[in-house]
C-alpha cells in the first residue's frame, strides 16, 4: 500500500511538472506571438503613415527632400561647411517625423548627401555601425560634450559615425532605446549660447527644443 502511494505521489508530481512545463511553453509562445503581432502592427501602421505622407507631399506640391512647399524649397540655398570625409551621419528618424516641415535632420542629407543616410524607425532595418566608431547625438544625463568626445577620435585615418535621433522629445526617447547603452551619447550643450532661433518648434527647457 505504501509502495503504491509512493508511486502515485511520484506520478502526480510528474503530471504537475509536465503541466507546468507545457503551461510555461504555452505562455512563452503566447508572449512571443503577442510581441510579434504587436511589432507587425506597429510596422504596418508606420508604413501606412509613410505612404500617406508621401502621397500628401506630392498632392500638396511639396518638396520630398525638405518637405517645404516647392516655392519655398530650401534645398538649393543651403550651404555646407567643410567637414572631415571620415564623418558619416546616420539620421534615425521616427516615422511620424517624415514630412514634417519642422524636421531638421533631413537638412543633413541636403548639406552632406554623400555622408548622410536617413532611415525610418519601424520601416527600415536598423544597421548598427561598430560601437568604437560611433556616437549618438542624444542629450541624456550621462552624455558628454560632442567637441570633447570628437577629439578622442583620429578623423584623419578612422571613420566616425554620428547617429542623429530625429523626432519629438518623446519620440527620441524611444529611438534612443533602440541602441546599445555602450555607444557614447553626446550633447551640444556647450555650443548653445542662448535661446533657440528655430521657431518652428518650441523651446520648453533651456537645452531642449520640443
Ligand atoms: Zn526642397
Amino acid at each position: 500500500m505504501a509502495a503504491s502511494w509512493s508511486l502515485l505521489k511520484k506520478a502526480s508530481m510528474r503530471n504537475v511538472l509536465c503541466f507546468l512545463w507545457i503551461a510555461c511553453g504555452a505562455l512563452l509562445a503566447l508572449s512571443w506571438e503577442l510581441r510579434s503581432n504587436g511589432e507587425l502592427r506597429s510596422n504596418t501602421v508606420a508604413r501606412a503613415n509613410y505612404l500617406k505622407k508621401m502621397e500628401s507631399l506630392e498632392a500638396d506640391n511639396r518638396c520630398c527632400t525638405c518637405f517645404f512647399h516647392k516655392q519655398n524649397c530650401v534645398c538649393k540655398s543651403l550651404q555646407s561647411s567643410p567637414i572631415s570625409e571620415n564623418i558619416k551621419f546616420e539620421v534615425f528618424m521616427h516615422y511620424k517625423e517624415f514630412g514634417r516641415t519642422s524636421n531638421t535632420g533631413k537638412l543633413l542629407h541636403i548639406l552632406y548627401p554623400n555622408q548622410t543616410t536617413i532611415s525610418l524607425y519601424q520601416i527600415d532595418d536598423l544597421v548598427l555601425p561598430p560601437t568604437e566608431e560611433t556616437i549618438i547625438l542624444y542629450p541624456s544625463s550621462d552624455s558628454a560634450c560632442i567637441s570633447t568626445r570628437i577629439q578622442q577620435y583620429d578623423l584623419k585615418s578612422k571613420k566616425l559615425n554620428i547617429i542623429v535621433l530625429e523626432g519629438t522629445w518623446a519620440e527620441t526617447k524611444t529611438l534612443n532605446r533602440q541602441f546599445p547603452a555602450d555607444i557614447p551619447r553626446v550633447n551640444i550643450n556647450n555650443l548653445i549660447s542662448g535661446p533657440s532661433l528655430f521657431t518652428l518648434r518650441k523651446q520648453t527647457k533651456e537645452l531642449c527644443v520640443r
